[in-house]
């Protein structure tokens, strides 16, 4: 039994994941993939508190234990057609 599922590992996911974890909610995150839309970009301007920053790294920030660590994760998506 979970507190809350977010779906998608965009950024709106991974900043859900990130207030889940301080209301320590019991979390299931399910995403086939990390960073979103963005992650085909070079360069992605103004990202909260970055001004310039990579869809890859981006990817790879959102991804972070520290952002998940109170989240069970699933790879892939029950919820695809
Ligand atoms: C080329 C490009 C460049 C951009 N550059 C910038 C920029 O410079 N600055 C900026 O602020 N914004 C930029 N954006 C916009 C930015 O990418 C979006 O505003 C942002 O990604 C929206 O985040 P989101 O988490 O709401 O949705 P998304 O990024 O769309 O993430 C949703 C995630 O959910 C997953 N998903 C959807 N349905 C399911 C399902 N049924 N099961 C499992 N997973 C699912 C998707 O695969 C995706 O990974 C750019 C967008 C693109 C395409």
């Amino acid at each position: 039994m979970y507190d809350l599922i977010i779906v998608g590992g965009g950024p709106a996911g991974a900043s859900a994941a990130v207030y889940a974890a301080r209301k320590r909610l019991k979390t299931l995150f399910i995403t086939e993939e990390w960073g979103g839309q963005s992650v085909v970009s070079t360069d992605i301007q103004n990202w909260i508190g970055t001004t310039s920053i990579s869809g890859a790294d981006l990817a790879k920030n959102l991804k972070t234990p520290r952002n998940l660590f109170s989240c069970e994760c699933h790879a892939t998506s029950p919820f695809r057609r």
